[in-house]
């Protein structure tokens, strides 16, 4: 047996993968890649395949593979301080400096941030400061969250309750926590088709209004959001949509956590999707593009306001009762700093609005006339093509015929990734913030091909 088949029969055997179909995988139905190297967009397998990665991992490798100033500066790190705790009040060179430079980048008012290895775990710790903060302020009847259809938050107890996707409910007893879900800001599945994108925004916001009143104003203690529904479809908010939203909360002293795990460090052509949609959140979720994943981490950027009652919590109640092992790891921390700097030095938020803009105009001339493409969306580096069956009557096709995997494949043998998203036939593009012009007429070439190839 070759090294690349021995590989193979050990990860049937023995390799518990992620989101994926055990049945089908352990029995060799499903692909086993296993992927060797990585430069710029690009990666490689061990059968010397390469391909466009135009989903940048999970959206996630906003840098692109390969740069070398993240792995010297992991290196380094690794080589004096392999690691130590961020409990009692130590830090490291690292970690100090990587906090200040999230502040200074974050949106206005936010003051401290809480590090953590994932989304899923930062989200965590939202939700736990958020019930902390009720306690302080003596009102320990506050403490529902109210989450999105569709959005995605994690894949926790807590964090896959807010999650507003059924696959990660089935079967594991989820929604568990005192989590409810309000109307996702999907305008192109509304189900009026009259309103216009400020009438259906309203609308959101009323139904938000009508669950709050429902379930008591004195228990609901925090809303959830992606700026731009991610997993849930890739859909940015229709117009006036955070607005209104943020009118809801504010009459009811809700909180606002903005989950930027996908959209902070540039995503949308900015530092912060916060910053773009006009949000003004309590807490902010920051993982993936923190360091460009070459390294896990995660935080929780929390408002100087909140920050405030927090203090005056510990005055009460002592040190606060949560922590991670890996809290801020230095060697995480090292790639985050070095991460930052090089988003600056090589102007990649302006890259993505900029190239982002001219792929998605791209990406909608090429395909967006095609019988079946009901629409093509997104917004900065980050864009999905959805597939109707009937354009006009804009009815869906049946999930059984996995229009959205067959494309994703048909993409695949073209040397492009995309994702085909888990709800809906929607084929989702998130590359890393450095895709060039030409690469982008690569990816848009390629997923014209094989739009064609599978409705032929
Ligand atoms: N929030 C959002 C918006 C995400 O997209 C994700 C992951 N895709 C998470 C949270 C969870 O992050 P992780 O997988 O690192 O736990």
């Amino acid at each position: 047996m070759d090294g690349r088949n021995e590989l193979t029969a050990w990860d049937r055997d023995h390799f518990f993968h992620p989101s994926t179909h055990m049945g089908m995988h352990a029995r060799g139905e499903t692909p086993t890649r296993v992927i060797r190297s990585g430069e710029g967009v690009y990666i490689t397998d061990t059968n010397g395949k390469t391909s466009l990665d135009a989903f940048a991992g999970l959206y996630c490798v906003n840098v692109g593979y390969g740069r070398q100033k993240i792995a010297d500066a992991i290196a380094e790190q690794a080589k004096n301080l392999a690691y130590y705790h961020a409990y009692v009040g130590h830090g490291t060179e690292a970690s100090i400096t990587l906090s200040k430079m999230i502040i200074d980048r974050a949106p206005e008012g936010m003051s401290k941030v809480y590090f953590g290895l994932s989304g899923s775990d930062a989200n965590e710790t939202n939700i736990k400061l958020i019930w902390y903060y009720n306690n302080v302020l003596g009102r320990p009847e506050k403490k529902k969250i109210i989450s999105r259809w569709r959005g995605y938050h994690g894949s926790g107890v807590m964090t896959g309750s807010l999650t507003g996707l059924h696959l990660f409910h089935n079967a594991f007893d989820l929604p568990r926590a005192p989590v409810l879900h309000t109307e996702a800001p999907y305008y192109f599945r509304r189900e009026d088709r009259s309103q216009t994108e400020e009438q259906f925004s309203q609308h959101c916001a009323d139904k938000l209004e009508e669950m709050i009143l429902a379930e008591g104003p004195d228990t609901i203690a925090a809303f959830i959001g992606e700026p731009i529904l991610g997993t849930g479809g890739i859909v940015p908010p229709p117009a006036g949509y955070w607005e209104k939203i943020q009118a809801v909360l504010e009459k009811y002293d809700i909180l606002l956590v903005a989950d930027e795990v996908v959209t902070g460090f540039g995503r949308l052509g900015t530092m912060f999707g916060s910053d773009h949609y006009g949000m003004k959140p309590d807490l902010i979720t920051i993982a993936k593009g923190l360091t460009s994943a070459y390294a896990p981490l995660s935080g929780v950027i929390v408002s100087d306001r909140m920050w405030q009652v927090l203090l005056q919590g510990s005055d009460k109640l002592g040190p606060i009762g949560h922590g991670w092992t890996y809290s801020a790891h230095p060697i995480c921390a090292a790639a985050g700093v070095a991460n930052l700097e090089l988003i600056d030095e090589l102007g990649l938020v302006e890259n993505a609005g900029s190239t982002g803009a001219y792929f998605r105009e791209q990406l909608a001339q090429a395909v967006g006339d095609h019988p079946h493409v009901g629409d093509v969306r997104g917004d900065g580096m980050i864009a999905a093509v959805e597939f109707v069956e009937d354009k006009d009557d804009r009815t869906f096709f049946d999930p059984a015929r996995k229009i959205g995997p067959q494309v994703s494949a048909a993409l695949l043998e073209r040397g492009v990734i995309g994702r085909a998203m888990p709800q809906g036939d929607i084929l989702g593009f998130a590359p890393p913030l450095c895709m060039t012009r030409e690469e982008t007429d690569i990816v848009v070439a390629a997923a014209a091909s094989a739009i064609k190839s599978v409705f032929a």
